[in-house]
């Protein structure tokens, strides 16, 4: 049996269940209310309750987002062109690996699959705590990757001001339009259109338990990428692994808000034991030790086991957003594990690097979305459709007869007529049903 050797004081991920807070979903419901019958005024509203943001326009002008590229050093553009290069590279790969087909499943009748880009997209950037210009590559170009026409970015302002790197990277990505408007005041406006803000048909992108509570209430209205909140991290740890190197990725992720699981599932008690005192230490000197602590403390867990075949068989219990691997042979993880956004192998890897450089999406699912589904990718962005044509009269015949008998045994006659007819037609009758 896996035994605790650090528990969390509020179990969140354990339990895999998508209810959401009382208290946020009932806050969030009140604000959609608000902005589906006041518009404008009430998303000003909130944007100066949440963010005391109330500019003249949440929409950056042309010019404006000019300014701000060109008032940042050249290494971020650098940087951040380095990176949306990674990111291009790889959901391109993706794109190219969809296919098209048209198959003749029987003489004369051919099926077909096309894959339709989602005319117009809101992609959400948070930036309530640090301006997330990484979520800009992971939400916004991969739709333009994915052939989106029309792609509104939505970031929330830091401290009262314009996150410039944001916006740069928002723009670099290949953004139709930019507003500088966060939460859930954001997520309504590109759900429901405002005077202002015209509504979208899809909204994606990460953020906090609110941003991703009213993302779930829109879901039908609109659709959505994925339940992407509060991220999650879970190491799967040897003897082989360094406690050193477990407790900073373990705090990599802790840091990113106070409700961050941070998981670690290990062979070793030993290795559990000198992770836990080094986490300690870290956080004496970390910057971000006040959220991360929250975190830790609250969420943090270390559960041993007898072997790695218990560890991955719990890791998957979890299914956890970021899940990484630190013992002697990682790639078997890739056979054995089935229930993560996304799996980072070997120590030489980590989650770090898949948040801002390496070129995956790390838009993934949390609270235990990781059952259902992947992460964020172009084919979010692609309706796959599908078509049908029956160009022989005699297989528009035989069809006739079986549609006939079929829709009848559902009580279909209306279905069955339009059978009957094709059959009666294509056989000789042109009149008879
Ligand atoms: P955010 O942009 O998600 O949220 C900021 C907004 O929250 C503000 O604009 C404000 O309007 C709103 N808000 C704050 N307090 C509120 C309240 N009491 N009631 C209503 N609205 C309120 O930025 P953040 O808060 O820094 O959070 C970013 C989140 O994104 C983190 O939790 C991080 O873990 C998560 N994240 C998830 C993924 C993923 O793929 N799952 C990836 C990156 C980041």
């Amino acid at each position: 049996m896996p035994h605790h050797l650090k528990s969390p004081s509020k179990n969140t991920i354990t339990g895999t269940t998508l209810k959401p807070a009382e208290s946020v979903a009932v806050v969030v419901s009140s604000i959609i209310d608000d902005i589906r019958t006041s518009g404008d005024d009430a998303v000003r509203k909130y944007s100066e309750k949440f963010d005391k943001w109330s500019p003249k326009s949440f929409k950056l002008t042309n010019d404006e987002i000019a300014d701000i590229v060109k008032s940042l050093p050249e290494q971020i553009i650098k940087d951040i062109i380095e990176v949306q290069k990674n990111v291009r590279t790889f959901a391109q790969a993706q794109f190219d690996s969809l296919k098209e087909f048209e198959l003749e499943i029987q003489p004369g009748v051919f099926l077909g699959q096309k894959n339709i880009p989602i005319s117009s997209v809101g992609a959400y950037i948070p930036g309530g705590r640090y301006p997330l210009l990484a979520s800009a590559h992971m939400t916004i170009l991969t739709a333009k990757v994915a052939g989106v026409p029309h792609v509104m970015g939505f970031t929330p302002p830091i401290n009262g001001k314009i996150p410039a790197a944001t916006v740069a990277a928002m723009s670099l990505a290949g953004a139709d339009s930019i507003y500088i408007l966060g939460g859930v005041q954001a997520i309504s406006a590109m759900a429901l259109g405002t005077e202002t803000i015209p509504k979208v048909d899809f909204i994606a992108g990460p953020g906090n338990a609110f941003v991703a509570e009213a993302k779930r209430q829109f879901f039908g209205a609109v659709g959505i990428d994925l339940f992407a909140g509060p991220t999650e991290v879970l190491i799967v740890a040897d003897e082989s692994a360094d406690p050193f190197t477990v407790a900073t990725d373990l705090l990599s992720q802790a840091e990113h808000g106070p409700d961050t699981p941070a998981v670690l599932i290990t062979t070793s008690e030993e290795l559990g034991r000198k992770s836990i005192e080094f986490v300690d230490i870290i956080l004496e000197r970390m910057p971000t030790a006040e959220i991360a602590s929250v975190s830790w403390k609250t969420f943090g867990e270390v559960v041993v086991v007898k072997d790695l075949g218990e560890a991955y068989s719990t890791a998957d219990i979890y299914a956890s957003e970021h899940v990484q691997i630190l013992t002697q042979n990682p790639r078997e993880a890739l056979e054995k594990m089935k229930n993560y956004g996304a799996l980072f192998l070997g120590e030489k890897t980590c989650v770090s690097y898949g948040d801002k450089v390496i070129g995956t999406n790390h838009v993934l699912p949390t609270r235990g979305a990781a059952r259902y589904t992947g992460g964020l990718w172009v084919g979010k962005y692609l309706r796959t459709v599908t078509y049908q044509e029956v160009r022989s009269p005699q297989a528009s015949a035989e069809l006739g007869r079986l549609c006939g008998r079929a829709a009848r045994v559902e009580n279909f006659e209306g279905h069955a007529r339009s059978g009957d007819l094709r059959a009666n037609r294509y056989l000789g009758d042109r009149h008879a049903w």
